[in-house]
């Protein structure tokens, strides 16, 4: 089968090749796939700037796909059944974090389209217990984009904390961000949404997914005209998803006072900011990484209840064998979310 690999470390060591179908083992089962997702992760791999692989390995982690053949003492599915799976391949259940219910955080955690093969490619295997079903009116484009939908309920829902009529300010609107956006309009919260002046198409899509402020990070007298929008004392809630470190430290300006600050975005290399800030203004400060199984059912509801919608944001659907160019499309930030099909 034609897969996607990072075959050794380095930058842009990645390329398509023929690779054998992997048979399911027990306890697995194989997905054909329909769709992948290219996300910022697999742009970070591309690149190597210290996004932990394994190579020889197939990369691709938000897959939607038909269940095509099961592994031994596999109950529960069936072959032919509509389903996505969650990014991790194995945790050890024994760590503190798996005792915990932070399987996201277990030591072991070995991911697909990292740690292990992933989905950019005709087949992959996964753990059955890792599988969620795909709602009928979910299709297979919108179902490979709820790995990211779960990966922002967590950073929205879970780990920080908006009220109804909060002040929430997102910045960097790619996929992640514009998912964001849906999640805190629907907890009933304003939004202002912030760019750079590359990302103006971005910024009106936001407008047409709920945001009630767009602006760019070039705009004059930005800092105080988004204090001045948040009762005029600033951000409820920041929600930094470009990993940009202007961005990060504008976030600590317009912050308010014991407001909450929630990194989503990875910056892929260290970045500075005035930790006093934090201090100074009582900033409640949290990372969030990836997601968990109440996550994943969560974002399966809200888009098959309409409440989310991910069909603006894709970009374009392209063969795998044209992956060079939908990765390059994305890394200029042009379009929100390539979708690769086998
Ligand atoms: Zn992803
Ligand atoms: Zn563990």
């Amino acid at each position: 089968m034609k897969a996607i690999v990072k075959y050794k470390k380095g930058v842009k060591a990645v390329r398509i090749e023929d690779v054998p179908v992997p048979e399911p083992k027990a306890g697995e089962v194989r997905i054909k796939i329909k769709a992948a997702g290219i996300c910022g992760t697999d742009l970070h791999i591309y690149h190597e700037d210290g996004y932990p692989t394994n190579p020889p390995v197939i990369l691709g982690h938000e897959v939607s796909g038909v269940i095509d053949s099961l592994g031994e003492g596999v109950d529960g599915y069936s072959v032919g059944e509509r389903v996505t799976t969650e990014t991790f391949y194995h945790t050890c259940g024994r760590c503190y974090y798996c005792k915990t219910g932070k399987n996201n955080l277990c030591i072991e955690r070995l991911s697909i389209g990292s740690g292990v093969n992933g989905g950019f490619a005709e087949y992959l295997v996964v753990p059955a217990k890792n599988l969620h079903r795909i709602p009928e009116n979910i299709s297979f484009e919108e179902a490979a984009m709820i790995e990211p939908l779960a990966v922002c309920v967590q950073a929205v829902l879970e780990k920080s904390k908006i009220m109804p009529g909060d002040n929430v300010v997102i910045t960097g609107p790619g996929s992640i961000g514009l998912i964001c956006l849906q999640l805190v309009k629907s907890a009933g919260a304003q939004c202002i949404v912030i760019g750079t002046n590359k990302d103006k198409d971005r910024l009106n899509l936001a407008q047409q997914l709920g945001a009630d402020i767009i602006m760019s990070s070039s705009d004059n007298n930005l800092t105080e005209s988004i204090i001045k929008h948040c009762n005029n004392i600033g951000a409820d809630v920041v929600l930094e998803c470009s990993g940009s470190g202007a961005a990060a430290n504008m976030s600590l300006d317009i912050i308010k006072k014991g407001g909450m600050y929630t990194q989503v975005g990875l910056a892929g290399s260290p970045i500075s900011m005035d930790i006093d800030k934090l201090t100074l203004k009582e900033v409640v400060f949290t990372g969030t990484f990836a997601h968990k199984w109440q996550s994943w059912e969560r974002a399966i509801k809200l888009l098959s209840n309409g409440t989310i919608k991910l069909k603006p944001l894709i970009s374009d659907v392209m063969p795998l064998d044209r992956w060079e160019e939908a990765f390059d499309k994305a890394l200029n930030g042009i379009g929100i979310k390539y979708l690769l099909t086998p």
